[in-house]
């Protein structure tokens, strides 16, 4: 289990976080929601371990997170950051490769690499230079490299857990819906999720829990259907839009007017 508590963060005289609390049960995809600037990726970013909070605490399987050795954390957590640099003059499996511990790799190294750029549908990109693949592709390369730093660690029983900050820029509607499935998979097999996204309607599709942050503070958080409401829309986007119920999953459609 993963668990914030009460987690605030102050930066340049500002509240970024408010006493935000947040569990992520293995098994579970949570999906993080919210304006620019609410404060999401701080909030992943402090779960994640590269950032402290200035008050509260985030615990995984029982210990605070400042007491996991970084080798350790990189075994049970990856992370996709918002912006992953270019990285120049690499080839793609260099890139993926970056993603493996240096010792106690559970599979060859080779292997696990190609396995990655198939799961992100890359397998024939493996030799290109990095900087020659569209954004998109970048992104995916980038998906690869940290699944691949989970599934390098021996198994040991203990849930595993994928942060993603608005995983699907710069992706088609296809590779979308593979991130989705991606992620989706990683929870069946018994990991935990927590993604940042800005589409509703593939928030809704993906997420067992939404949670929605405005101006720093969880304002709603529950199932798809219980958080992505008119009021939502109207109350923490300020937009004039309606959310359709009519189908098993909720979705968000602009209405002129
Ligand atoms: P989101 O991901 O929801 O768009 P962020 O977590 O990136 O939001 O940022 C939340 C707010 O905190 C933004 O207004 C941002 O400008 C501000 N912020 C983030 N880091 C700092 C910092 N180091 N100093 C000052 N303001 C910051
Ligand atoms: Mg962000």
């Amino acid at each position: 289990m993963y668990v914030a508590e009460d987690i605030s963060r102050r930066a340049g005289g500002k509240t970024i976080l408010d006493g935000v609390s947040l569990a992520l049960p293995p098994g579970t995809v949570t999906v993080l929601v919210g304006p620019n600037g609410a404060g999401k990726s701080t909030l992943l970013r402090i779960m994640a371990g590269g950032l402290p909070p200035s008050r509260g605490r985030v615990l995984l399987h029982g210990r605070d997170l400042a007491a996991w050795r970084p080798a350790e954390l990189a075994g049970i957590r990856s992370v996709l950051s918002q912006s992953t640099g270019l990285a120049f003059g690499f080839r793609v499996e260099d890139v993926v490769r970056m993603g493996l511990p240096r010792h106690g790799v559970a599979e060859p190294p080779a292997a696990l690499v190609a396995w990655g750029l198939e799961v992100v549908g890359l397998a024939d990109a493996a030799g290109r230079d990095c900087t020659t693949l569209s954004g998109g592709e970048q992104q995916r390369v980038h998906l690869a490299r940290v699944l691949v730093q989970l599934k390098a660690t021996p198994a040991d029983g203990r849930a595993r857990y994928l942060f993603l900050d608005e995983p699907t820029t710069g992706l088609d509607l296809a590779h979308q819906l593979l991130l989705l499935d991606i992620a989706r998979r990683h929870a069946r097999a018994g990991g935990g999720v927590l993604a940042v996204l800005h589409d509703l309607n593939l928030a809704a599709q993906v997420a067992d829990t939404i949670v929605a942050l405005d101006g720093g503070r969880v304002v709603a958080e529950g199932t798809p259907e219980a958080v992505i409401t008119d009021r939502l829309l109207t109350q923490v986007y300020g937009v004039d839009l309606r959310v359709n119920q009519a189908s098993a999953r909720v979705f968000v459609l602009p209405v002129a007017g």
